[in-house]
């Protein structure tokens, strides 16, 4: 059966996990674990949809957090497994909590590292430093860069004090982002000519995220080759956390024409947002792919992609059609599992999308659905 004929019955609009190509990506990602004995972890900013924490947990080593409640999402559902938090200050609130529930903690700067050594080595916690080895990989996205000019991410060689390292038992870089390994080749190359002599004494060092191993294109030997060399060399246990990598296009988001209208141009008024729903799309910003749909008139019909906000910039993107578009048709927008349910917002009063799991039998269940209460929750 063809995807659009399996979602033709889900209401609008729901995003839609594919269980299968989860976990075709997570038999991926524990490939590499199995072949080089590295550890990967879920990055959850990217993806924290908990239903699926029981599953990855049967591939991947654990989880990791950009915060509190990451980790404590982390506690409830992905028992057992190995728990990771980086911040680039913590707060002493929060701390108390995190000590108790973290096994790695990373810090972004050895002031926090000597604000909370004598707590979490007392708890028996194995503390990082993140470093930053100045060496952008990626162009034109300064958002995305941590080795951007002026990043407050990661210590740069000139602000490492190695007489602080007493302690610590690991590093940390993340400065990657949908990127192959040619680019972590030649940030381990960085790191080495610059902080090299640091990791003989230490005991792991985290790749962070960014990498896209489960994209088709993806070089995984150079990868396996990058963390066994780094692994072989100085010793070390190796980390990955990928957000993406895990659900990439595993997941779609489903809407239904509301409107056509025409004003110089054809537009679809859908019933799902760019701001809301998908504001990585403005972000980014990007155009996310539409099953049976080409680039603008390389089919009959082109269309501009609207959301029902009141955002003149809620443009999706231009998409062509064989056939013209009428209302209530479906339109599935792809690769919709990360960050999308974890940054969408209700904006203009926009309703949040159903949570929805395309089962490997082919059936769909309906695991969240959320009306104006979650609204009005959050608002005062
Ligand atoms: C964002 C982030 C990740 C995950 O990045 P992806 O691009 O989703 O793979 C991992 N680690 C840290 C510290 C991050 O900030």
């Amino acid at each position: 059966m063809k995807l659009e004929e399996k979602l033709q019955n889900v209401a609008t609009s729901s995003y839609v996990m594919d269980e299968k190509k989860l976990r075709e990506n997570l038999e991926v990602l524990k490939m590499v674990q199995d072949k080089t004995g590295c550890h990967i972890l879920l990055a959850q900013k990217a993806f924290s949809m908990f239903y699926f924490y029981p599953m990855i947990g049967k591939y991947l080593k654990g989880a990791t957090a950009s915060g509190i409640f990451e980790a404590k999402l982390a506690h409830e559902f992905m028992k057992d497994k190995e728990n990771h938090i980086f911040s680039p200050a913590y707060k002493e609130k929060d701390f108390a909590e995190i000590v108790e529930i973290c096994d790695h903690i990373i810090f972004n700067s050895f002031n926090q590292w000597e604000k909370y050594k004598d707590i979490a080595l007392a708890k028996g916690k194995e503390c990082g430093i993140r470093i930053n080895p100045e060496c952008s990989t990626q162009e034109g996205h300064d958002i995305y860069d941590p080795c951007a000019k002026g990043s407050r991410l990661g210590v740069t060689l000139d602000n490492f004090e190695p007489e602080k390292l007493e302690g610590l038992k690991g590093l940390h870089f993340h400065t990657l982002c949908e990127q192959n390994s040619d680019d972590l080749k030649t940030t381990l190359d960085a790191i080495e000519a610059k902080f090299g002599k640091y990791l003989y004494d230490l005991k792991w060092l985290n790749f962070g995220g960014g990498h896209h191993i489960t994209r088709e294109d993806y070089d995984i030997e150079l990868l396996i080759n990058c963390i066994n060399h780094m692994k072989e060399k100085y010793d070390l246990e190796i980390y990955l956390e990928p957000g993406e990598a895990v659900a990439l296009n595993a997941g779609y988001l489903v809407s239904e024409v509301l409107e056509l209208i025409h004003n110089d141009i054809d537009i679809a008024i859908l019933d799902t947002s760019a701001a809301c729903h998908m504001p990585d799309v403005l972000e980014m910003p990007y155009r996310p792919n539409v099953i049976n749909s080409g680039k603008p008139n390389e089919k009959a019909y082109t269309y501009r992609f609207g959301g029902p906000t009141c955002l003149a910039g809620d443009i999706i993107g231009e998409y062509s059609f064989d056939k013209p578009l009428k209302v209530g048709d479906k339109i599935i927008f792809c690769d919709m599992a990360i960050y999308s349910m974890v940054k969408n917002n209700t904006f203009n009063g926009m309703p949040l999308p159903d949570i929805a799991v395309l089962h490997e039998d082919d059936t769909i269940e309906v695991v969240k659905s959320f009306g104006y209460e979650d609204f009005k929750m959050r608002l005062s």
